[in-house]
């Protein structure tokens, strides 16, 4: 690929900066900035100019994203917003806006409030009644979905499974009769266990895609049934090194749910038209003997679809 852009690229790009200016961009509000998961250039034009034009820039990881500005060629003053103080940050952060500051706010990489601090900050921001702006651009889970190929009814974003494995199993289990692609992010030392896990659980024909390092320069996307997933990852050390995003098929209507756990699953929708999830989880649990969180989880699973 060409190293530089082309005269035509740098002549777009400058004629786009005038659609930036066709959107109001409010004072007082929070700006919520999505920013590159890999590759720096994947950043928007109007991300730019919002970093550009903002007082403040609330972040997780202030040297982070004080590298991420300065190769940007900018500088703000930031303000420490990760899981520790996020309803602290949310205060700072509201004073500013009400005193008719924009404020952004960046994850260390992809879309905030995705398996990323900022949904608190968002939340406490509409209960003020103040002004929050989507500022859209890269997330993994929409990157990797894109480029799966995989078919289902719809998709589930879980996130990242519980660290413990008979709680990951148990989630795994709950999710074996969803009939949507379900897809997770996932650390590298884990990653080789997970795919084995769900082997275990949703069975040797079920597809994965094993996206890792997307946008990066090590970046891979491999599709494979599931039985031979675990040979592939373990074949080359690399295969496991980086940051991951599986997906798994969903699952044909039948497929991979032992009967007793179809079972419950048709209980509990019967239960949720109802009673609340964990009024749901809990009767269900009474009825067929399953195990509670299990139920919690695919009747989570069920609202989902239905949402
Ligand atoms: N907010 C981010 C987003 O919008 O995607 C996700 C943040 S979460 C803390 C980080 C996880 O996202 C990583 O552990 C990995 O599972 C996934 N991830 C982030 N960047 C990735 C990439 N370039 N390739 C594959 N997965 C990635």
């Amino acid at each position: 690929m060409a190293s530089q852009l082309s005269p035509h690229l740098v002549a777009l790009l400058d004629s786009l900066s005038e659609e930036i200016t066709l959107q109001r961009f409010p004072a007082g509000a929070l700006y919520v900035v999505a920013t590159p998961i890999g590759n720096l250039s994947d950043i928007s034009i109007r991300a730019l100019s919002v970093l550009e034009m903002v007082d403040a820039v609330a972040c997780e990881d202030t040297r982070n994203t004080g590298q991420l500005m300065k190769r940007y060629g900018m500088s703000k003053p930031m303000i420490a917003t990760h899981q520790h103080n996020e309803a602290e940050a949310a205060q700072k952060i509201i004073e500013r806006l009400q005193r008719g500051e924009r404020v952004a706010i960046v994850s260390d990489a992809g879309t905030p409030a995705i398996s990323d601090p900022g949904t608190r900050v968002v939340d406490a921001v509409m209960s003020e009644g103040l002004c929050v702006v989507p500022i859209a651009g890269p997330s993994a889970v929409a990157a990797a979905l894109s480029c799966s190929g995989l078919s289902g009814e719809g998709f589930h974003f879980l996130g990242f499974l519980p660290s413990k494995d008979a709680q990951r199993d148990s989630a795994l289990q709950a999710l074996s009769s969803s009939p949507a692609v379900l897809v997770f992010y996932e650390a590298p030392h884990r990653v080789l266990d997970t795919v084995s896990a769900m082997r275990q659980v949703f069975g040797e024909q079920r597809r994965i895609v094993i996206a890792r390092e997307l946008s990066k320069l090590f970046e891979q996307l491999h599709r494979c049934a599931l039985s031979e997933a675990p040979a592939w990852l373990a074949a080359d050390a690399n295969r496991q090194r980086g940051e991951f995003v599986l997906l798994i098929e969903g699952a044909k209507r039948s497929d991979g749910e032992s009967d007793s756990m179809t079972d419950a699953r048709r209980l509990l929708t019967l239960l949720l038209q109802e009673c609340s999830v964990s009024q749901a989880a809990a009767l269900a649990a009474k009825i067929t003997g399953v195990k509670k969180n299990a139920l919690y989880t695919m009747a989570l699973d069920i609202t989902n679809q239905q949402s």
